[in-house]
């Protein structure tokens, strides 16, 4: 039993660690030794927290023991390195904060803290979240639990792989273009980018500020419903964070989709797209009408202008938002005769190619006589995305498209051509440009093997229903997890 317990579901050892049936420290052992086990050939982390996630474990037990156990309590997590964490090391897979530790927690973290989760240890990301495959991590790629040879999908790599490989129960991650959906998929897990200011930000790493947003990564939806009740809620350290109530989102997985109205964007169908990732997206359709849902097609005409916006505003907050990043304040320096050469070298070496790649399309898209042709043009095109959706949402309940257009690619497949690695983004960036929930979740595999994903949209704020539609549709055994190869 103790072994397998990293095998675990949040919901399931949430019962036993209650029930003393398992306690905390079995329950993270067992995650640190299949960390051990798979590390090599995964790289799913950049630090390993043996000793902390111990600590904690034993102060879960001294909680659980005296019936004071909050959702999470016990529960082991990987983070991904973009959080900044109290004392450890926080990289955000970059050269330039190779030894930075924070002073401070990110206030999921203190959250999560709080509640006595486990943390296991920091997942690997693209350098600064910037990618699609982890391949731009400083620290080595990610590889895909479910073949090696393919990459676990990015930038919250790691903490999808960490989640499928049985290396923890749950996972943090982030999504500003994807990142959490697109390695949800990639990986054949669940995860969930949540309506934006529904969850605080505050503590971690920003990349582009009007697109980030914080989210979990779990085994099944409703583990993605209870992580996701502990991370929400207002925070007076984040201006942007909403202050609205935060439901109950397990209460909400009722099994019921009757009645559903699903629209099925006519123009998230497009050529070039893997023939069996149509495939399995069509058949989930068809297996929600079998449970009662309705299908209607809707139209998202501005679809085609989404990555070019999205690579305009995302780069340009980001030339912003990396210019602390300066070898004064944190992480690396490269000492110089004068300040403007230290600058240089410092950010010269500190930053991979990727980051630097976007440091310069945001800068020029930012400059003077550019400004209005690009980023303000960009934000125009935003505004016409979100309107597409508001008319979409006011035919149907929940938007159902593919997360991906293929299953997850080869490692070094795409690393020599940017523009196909963007495409990569093609389903799930116009959700995070309006700003709306997004979930993915497997809903098959390739002839490969390879898991596919399912993802459903919902209105602002709609977290209920798309976490409702997901755990009617895992429920019904419609797909069954299949083992990873590691
Ligand atoms: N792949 C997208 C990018 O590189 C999205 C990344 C993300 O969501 N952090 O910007």
């Amino acid at each position: 039993m103790t072994t397998d317990a990293c095998k675990l579901t949040i919901a399931q050892a949430q019962h036993l660690l209650r029930s003393r049936e398992l306690s905390a420290t079995e329950l993270t052992r067992a995650c640190l030794d299949r960390i051990s086990a798979v590390e090599p050939r995964l790289n799913a982390f950049i630090t390993i927290c043996h000793e902390q996630a111990l600590a904690q474990a034993r102060d879960a037990e001294r909680r659980l023991a005296q019936g004071d156990a909050p959702a999470l309590c016990g529960i082991p997590l990987a983070i991904k390195d973009i959080y900044a964490t109290r004392g450890v090391r926080t990289t955000c897979a970059s050269k330039i904060l190779e030894n930075f530790v924070p002073p401070y927690d990110a206030t999921v973290i203190a959250r999560l803290r709080a509640e006595g989760a486990v943390f296991l240890g920091k997942a690997n990301l693209d350098e600064f979240a910037m990618g699609s495959s982890t391949e731009n991590s400083a620290f080595g790629p990610t590889r895909n639990p479910c073949d090696l040879q393919r990459v676990a999908g990015g930038s919250s790599g790691g903490s999808a792989a960490a989640v499928a490989a049985d290396e923890c129960l749950g996972a943090l991650g982030t999504d500003t273009g994807g990142s959490i959906r697109e390695p949800a998929a990639f990986c054949g897990v669940v995860g969930i980018k949540p309506t934006y200011s529904r969850v605080s930000r505050f503590g971690i790493i920003a990349y582009a500020s009007s697109l980030d947003q914080v989210g979990p990564f779990a085994k099944t939806v409703r583990d993605a419903a209870i992580l996701l009740r502990s991370l929400a809620g207002a925070d007076p350290a984040d201006s942007t964070c909403s202050t609205r109530p935060v439901p109950d989102y397990e209460r909400a997985l009722n099994g019921e989709v009757k009645g559903l109205r699903i629209g099925v964007p006519k123009e998230y169908f497009v050529e070039g797209m893997q023939p069996e990732v149509e495939g399995a997206v069509r058949a989930a359709l068809r297996h929600y009408e079998s449970m009662g849902a309705t299908t209607v097609e809707v139209s998202l005409p501005h679809t085609d202008y989404a990555i070019a916006a999205y690579y305009l505003i995302a780069t340009a907050e980001a030339s912003a938002n990396l210019e602390r990043y300066d070898g004064i304040r944190y992480g690396l320096r490269v000492e110089a005769d004068n300040l403007t050469d230290l600058y240089r070298r410092s950010r010269g070496r500190g930053f991979g190619a990727e980051v630097k790649r976007r440091i310069m399309l945001g800068t020029f898209a930012l400059s003077t006589g550019y400004y209005d042709a690009y980023y303000l043009k960009a934000q125009k095109v935003r505004t016409l995305i979100k309107r597409d959706f508001d008319q979409a949402f006011a035919r149907c309940d929940l938007i159902v498209t593919p997360t991906a257009p293929t299953t997850a690619f080869r490692l070094g497949e795409k690393m020599s051509d940017p523009l196909q690695m963007y495409l990569s983004d093609i389903f799930t960036i116009s959700v995070n440009l309006a700003g709306l929930p997004g979930m993915a979740l497997p809903c098959g595999y390739d002839r490969q093997g390879m898991p596919i994903g399912l993802q459903l949209i919902g209105p602002a704020f709609g977290e209920e229903t798309v976490l409702r539609a997901g755990d009617a549709y895992e429920r019904s055994g419609a797909v069954t997890r299949r083992p990873t190869v590691v």
